[in-house]
């Protein structure tokens, strides 16, 4: 049995950085950058004002107040979008609003609410330092300055910068395309009813939400029943459309357990069967023809749990993302916990920040098959394999898994 760390190693070793491809920029979020944005211009293109208001010249109005108002003469308006060739000098102003380009002369905005507007004047309630309620050309971006490097995720809001440099198609990563196949004669689907000796298919299901989470294009190829026909048979369809895939089940040393056969009669390469953790412990991992194939145990915590430890970070990686792992923050815990040693195990833990100290505490009854404990936890705990008991106040590795927000 291999190390944890060195599954994840060889695991990552195979996994290559997609293709670079272009993309329009409506499809790229949640891919990851393959290009330097360097801004061709200012963002924002000019100097433009903050407020709905006037612009004056800040010399003029610096007596004025709410009770000795300056009185301006209007000489033009300015909406957004448009430009005027009229020029603010001193005893003027021109109505402007948000977003509308400041015109020449002018220096200042003052806001509406603080002037007392009549018909060809306005009488100004305030003084402003020279520059206020403007913003400025360049002042989110300027021309010519590096804005994002290569290995940047694309996030909504930088979907938004993106759109205000004017680049309509964007160069990223190619996301890996994922198959998930859950095995088992036992297993029913979702909107079935119950008979005896069955149940709902779980993992399946888990694991597409979590690729999908991930941010990688997944199908749910299906189900197999536990003959190494339908095995084979699954694992070819998802083989034609993925490039990652994902089975669960099947993977151990039962009777019933065919996909580690069917792989090796493919002629796949496994790279490694059996990790030393709890839970997940039957965890295989092949390549086929530059494809990666996962061999996920069946116990729902496990799949779960193996998806997290492993084909994220693969997925990641193939994604072109920088940061493949989890924040690890070192947590103290407030009970005592026993294990046997022999292997790593993965806790479900509720972690909090308590006076600037992580403190954590495992989340319900751990188990293979109890998926709940997981459900609630905002960190995995990481126990080393030579470990046995760990007394309350010890400090032990945590994963977070979720923003803390989420608890
Ligand atoms: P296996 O690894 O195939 O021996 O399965 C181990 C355990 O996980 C058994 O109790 C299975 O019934 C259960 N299991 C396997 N696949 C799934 C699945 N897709 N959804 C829920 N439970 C499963
Ligand atoms: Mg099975």
């Amino acid at each position: 049995m291999i190390e944890p760390s060195q599954a994840l190693a060889a695991i990552l070793e195979s996994a290559k950085v997609r293709d670079i491809i272009t993309k329009p920029l409506t499809e790229a979020d949640n891919s990851v950058l393959a290009q330097e944005i360097v801004a061709s211009h200012d963002v924002p293109p000019f100097d433009n004002s903050a407020m709905d208001g006037y612009a004056v010249c800040a010399e003029d109005i610096v007596s004025a107040g709410k009770e000795n108002p300056v009185r301006l003469e209007l000489i033009d308006e300015q909406p957004a979008g448009k430009s005027t060739d009229v020029i603010v000098t001193p005893g003027t102003a021109i109505k402007i609003m948000t977003g509308a380009p400041v015109p020449a002369g002018a220096d200042t905005v003052v806001p509406i609410e603080r002037t007392r507007p009549g018909d060809r004047y306005v009488d100004i309630q305030v003084a402003h330092k020279l520059g206020a309620n403007i913003r400025l050309a360049g002042e989110d971006m300027s021309k010519g300055s590096l804005v994002f490097e290569p290995g940047v995720l694309i996030t909504p809001v930088i979907i938004g910068l993106l759109a205000s440099l004017g680049y309509a198609s964007v160069k990223v990563f190619d996301r890996p395309r994922v198959g998930i196949i859950g095995t088992g004669n036992e297993l029913i689907p979702v909107d079935e009813p119950l008979s005896p000796g069955k149940i709902r298919d779980s993992n399946s299901y888990a694991l597409t939400a979590q690729t999908r989470a991930v941010g990688a294009p997944v199908e749910r190829i299906g189900v197999a029943g536990d003959t190494k026909e339908a095995v084979a048979s699954l694992v070819r369809s998802a083989l034609e459309v993925a490039d990652v895939v994902v089975t669960s089940g099947g993977v151990s040393v039962g009777d019933y357990d065919f996909v580690k056969d069917v792989l090796k009669e493919m002629g796949a390469d496994l790279k490694f069967w059996c990790v030393k953790q709890k839970p997940g412990k039957p965890l295989a991992f092949w390549t086929l023809d530059g494809k990666l194939i996962f061999g996920l145990p069946g116990n729902p915590t496990a799949s779960v749990l193996c998806f997290e430890e492993y084909v994220r970070p693969t997925l990641l990686k193939m994604m072109g993302r920088q940061n493949l792992l989890r924040p690890v923050v070192r947590a103290e815990l407030t009970h005592d916990l026993r294990k046997k040693p022999g292997r790593y195990h993965f806790v479900s833990m509720i972690v909090e920040n308590v006076d600037a100290t992580y403190r954590a505490t495992v989340n319900g009854r751990q188990g293979s098959g109890i998926l709940k404990s997981l459900a609630g936890a905002n960190g995995i705990g990481i126990v080393p394999s030579d470990i046995s008991d760990i007394k309350a106040g010890d400090m032990i590795d945590v994963q977070l898994i979720t923003l803390p927000e989420d608890h």
